[in-house]
Formats: C-alpha cells, structure tokens, sequence
C-alpha cells in the first residue's frame, strides 16, 4: 500500500523540523535486502530443517552441536551480495546532513555501515564481526563463510559470531548507548518492526522527543502511541523523502 500523501509530507515537515532523529529498525530494514525475517510468514520458521531456527540459533545449540550450528549458519544466516537497500542509504544521508544522530538495529547484516552510516548501535551484534573464545581473536564473514565445518582460531580455539544468540543476555554498553540516543532524540522512527519481541517495546518508552512515526505493514501493539502511523514499507516512504 502506498502511504498517503498527506502524511508523507507530514513525515517530511518533521524530518525539516528536527536535528536529532533516531531510527530504530527490525527485520522490515533488510528484508527489502533479500535477507530473511526469521519470524515473517515467508521466513525461515517454514523452511525445512532439522529443527526449528530458533532452536539452532540458541546458546546450548551452539554449545552442544557446534557443528550443525554452523551449517545452518554458514547457509542462512551469511547472506552474500546483499547490497543496502533505499532505507539504509537515506538513513545514511540522513546522518551526514546531521539530522540523524543514530541508527538503533536489531539486525545483525551490517548494512547500515555499508551504506555509510557511522553511529549504529547494534542490539544483536554483527555477522561481520566473529571472535575465537579461547583468545579472542576477531575474525570475518568470509573467513567464517570459507572455513570447513567448525571455524577454528589458528590458536585452535572455536570462533563464535559476535551475534547475540537466543538465550544470551543483550550487551549492556549497547543497550545504555541506544537507550541514552532514544531518550534525548527530538524524532524517533521506529520501522520494519513488530515490536512484539524484547527489548524493542521497552527501548522505546524511554522516547520523550515530539514525534514518533511508525512504519511497519503490519499493526504493532504502539501503534496508539504513534504520533504518525504509515502502515507500508518502509522502502515505500523512504523513496520518497
Ligand atoms: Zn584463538
């Protein structure tokens, strides 16, 4: 659906307006990346696999079948030539003209840097960043990617992505980070989120900014509080800004 006029231009005055947006994303960011929503009806909950996503995507799994977690890993979750999509560039666009002080993600693609966002403030870590636990040696995508079975450290240690799994705690600078950006933004858009799962209700309450815009296909449990509701993609909206 596209977004109506009358408030595509409201959502337009308030970017003029304001000089200290956050943007805070969900899956709806990348899908539009070709990179899979887990939880989207055409996500990976129904594709075939020995167990379900959330289960190999766990810390125990990792733990005990180190090896079946990355093959599933190595096979969905590393999503190669996927390129920044309209979203990332304007958001970028949006920080060097110094409208948009930072970008809160619960992604984990690394896109809103490859477009050329710097202030990003990853919830559930990166693909692109991975570290051997016995010396903490970091490693990347490709390396991961192009190693056979198990990803070793030249050390002999196991590499383990720096992704929060299911099961671990978020990080607490980057929670702290995000959550001092929310509080003092004067805009807060909140986009291609269902806001259905933790923690991102929760970082949104601390908003005491004028505007908050919602875009997302479908409804949200806030979708009352938003000031301005856009019910369609978000690459929708921002081709048009
Ligand atoms: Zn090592």
């Amino acid at each position: 659906m596209q977004p109506d006029k009358k408030d595509l231009d409201l959502f337009k005055k308030w970017i003029d307006e304001s000089n200290n947006i956050v943007f805070f994303g969900g899956a709806g960011v990348s899908t539009e990346s070709g990179i899979p929503d887990f939880r989207s009806v055409d996500g990976l909950y129904h594709q075939k696999y020995d167990y379900p996503p959330e289960t190999i995507l766990s810390h125990s799994f990792f733990i005990r079948n180190t090896k079946e977690f990355y093959k599933f890993y190595k096979d969905k979750m590393l999503v190669e030539n996927a390129k920044p999509n309209i979203t990332h560039i304007k958001l970028a666009e949006l920080e060097k003209s110094g409208k948009l002080s930072a970008v809160v993600t619960q992604n984990i693609d690394g896109l809103h840097q490859a477009a050329g966002s710097t202030k990003v403030y990853e919830l559930h870590g990166s693909t692109l960043r991975n570290y051997c636990e016995k010396c903490h040696k970091f490693y990347n995508a490709d390396y991961i990617k192009n190693s056979q079975g198990v990803p070793l450290c030249e050390c002999g240690g196991i590499i383990k992505p720096d992704v929060v799994l299911y099961e671990e705690g978020l990080d607490d600078i980057t929670v702290s980070t995000a959550v001092n950006a929310i509080s003092n933004a004067d805009m807060l858009i909140v986009g291609g989120t269902s806001l259905a799962v933790y923690p991102a209700a929760g970082l949104i309450q601390y908003f005491k900014g004028r505007h908050l815009v919602l875009i997302n296909k479908s409804s949200t449990p806030l979708d009352s509080n938003a000031d301005l509701l856009l019910q369609c993609s978000l690459g929708e909206v921002f081709s048009q800004i």
